[in-house]
């Protein structure tokens, strides 16, 4: 069996062997890219080569991207744990063609791969293609999918961006039935491609990149039709693996018996602990990797969003399993440990993540164990499941400092859902109307980014590239 480590080597020397340039993922803080809260996907350090604003010594590139959602257009953060395929942080394996080969070779080349060298059965694969792609539909059948396995979506699943505005187009997926049994007849496996469970998970898209669209919508054709892939590393491993879920991976599943060991307990998938002991593998992932791009914890945009992230893990340690020291910071130097092969940049900022990750505990700590009980004190005053009052959940904030994150978190746990922009929306109109002048929690901010970027300093990191740019997409400090 691979190991997710010779998946992704697989991968990239495969693309070698046909004439793409391995290229090294770049950082997790885009460069020059202030429409982007972190990098989202293989393309987006070639972007500007899609486009022709720049020019490289080679048509064909493959790569290992590092990846975060966990805001913007492509937010996962609330999926995590809870599906067994989304995380914040994840690899994007990917092929590209600048100008160089289409559809047809895309297609062929993924197929290739996945049948001759992963060896993955034909019969667990389906394929999607925009509802409008004939020539895509032709070529998976050419290629040696039934036609009923080839099924047509709309924009929303097959018309891929990046974001609100850059290089896009339409868009083909394989997607990978994990049922027990491939041809049970009392199944519509049809109905699971693209349904919100996780029998069939979608493995892989070939983005037919042919458009670029600005601010105003309009798209305008790229100067040549390219090719831009991207699959979940983890997912592969998942399927070539026989797990069903990413987190029984061997990328995840050590740091999930981890934080179990460090909870003393066994790690049960189906139940609350379960849960959050996939959350702080997932989240001490993203915050290993993001100390080591240069994104610390903060109060805006990206450092913000990391912030978030890390409390989240640091909330659940407390909540569900009990772990109310600093626990967080031993899980993220296990991901140093697992990850420093790939990706060396981790080891050269092992001290750094474990002081950050430390003193973010400390400093939360006492913050989150005061918040937590007057929540439990202001949830006890309404009956179970009903909402309380905005103003008073902005009074915990405004008061005792807990983070409004971790209000809805909660809120969620007792069986109130309220989707994040609105839930925003209202707790920050209520705080409005608690919160006057701001100048002391500004001073505070002022503070925590000098101690930081003090520390990286001292302790070292391999191209600090500082604040620049973190001003970004309306994060206010909640
Ligand atoms: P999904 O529909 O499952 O959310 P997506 O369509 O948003 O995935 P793409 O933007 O097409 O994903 O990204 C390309 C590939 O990256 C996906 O086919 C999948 O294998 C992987 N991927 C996307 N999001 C995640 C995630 N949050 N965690 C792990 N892998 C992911
Ligand atoms: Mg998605
Ligand atoms: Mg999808
Ligand atoms: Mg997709």
């Amino acid at each position: 069996m691979m190991t997710g480590h010779e998946i992704r080597e697989t991968f990239l020397r495969f693309f070698e062997e046909r004439g793409h340039v391995r290229v090294p993922s770049s950082p997790l803080l885009p460069a020059n890219d202030p429409t982007l809260l972190f990098a989202n996907a293989g393309m987006n350090q070639f972007k500007d080569v899609f486009t022709g604003v720049e020019r490289r010594p080679y048509k064909r590139a493959t790569s290992a991207q590092k990846c975060i959602r966990a805001g913007g257009k492509h937010n996962d953060l609330d999926d995590v744990g809870k599906t067994a395929r989304h995380h914040t942080f994840f690899e994007m394996l990917g092929n590209f063609s600048f100008g160089d080969y289409f559809k047809r070779e895309a297609i062929e080349y993924a197929l290739d791969l996945l049948l001759n060298v992963y060896k993955l059965p034909l019969e667990r694969l389906w394929f999607t293609v925009y509802e409008t792609d004939d020539e895509a539909a032709e070529l998976w059948v050419k290629a040696g999918a039934s036609p009923e396995r080839v099924l047509r979506f709309g924009a929303k699943e097959n018309f891929w961006q990046m974001g609100d505005t850059g290089p896009c187009g339409p868009c083909s997926e394989i997607h990978y039935y994990q049922g027990p049994d491939p041809h049970d007849p009392t199944k519509n496996r049809a109905e699971l491609v693209n349904g919100p469970g996780d029998e069939t998970i979608e493995i892989w898209n070939l983005v037919f990149m042919q458009y670029d669209r600005s601010a105003d919508g309009t798209l305008t054709p790229l100067p040549a039709p390219s090719v831009d892939t991207g699959a979940g590393l983890e997912r592969l491993a998942a399927v070539l693996q026989g797990v069903r879920s990413n987190f029984d991976t061997d990328l995840l599943r050590p740091l999930v018996d981890f934080a179990a060991e460090l909870a003393g307990r066994p790690y049960v998938a189906d139940s609350h602990e379960g849960f959050a002991m996939r959350v702080i593998a997932d989240h001490a992932r993203a915050t290993a990797f993001s100390i080591a791009d240069g994104i610390y914890p903060g109060n805006e945009g990206r450092n913000y969003v990391l912030r978030k992230i890390m409390r989240r893990a640091i909330y659940h340690g407390r909540h569900a399993l009990g772990l109310d020291r600093p626990f967080f910071h031993r899980v993220t130097d296990k991901v140093v440990e697992m990850m420093r092969g790939p990706y060396p940049e981790l080891e050269a900022a092992r001290a750094l993540i474990e002081r950050i990750v430390k003193s973010e505990e400390e400093r939360f700590g006492a913050t989150l164990s005061t918040g937590l009980q007057k929540l439990e004190a202001l949830l006890a005053t309404v009956p179970y499941g009903e909402m309380p009052d905005y103003k008073e959940l902005a009074r915990l904030y405004d008061t005792f400092g807990t983070p409004r994150d971790l209000i809805r978190v909660s809120l969620e746990e007792r069986g109130i859902s309220i989707p994040e922009d609105e839930f925003n929306l209202r707790f920050e109109e209520a705080l409005g109307e608690l919160q006057r002048a701001s100048a002391r929690s500004v001073d505070a901010r002022a503070k925590t980014k000098e101690v930081y970027a003090r520390l990286a300093e001292r302790l070292g990191r391999t191209e600090f590239t500082g604040y620049e740019g973190t001003r970004l997409a309306g994060a206010r400090i909640v």
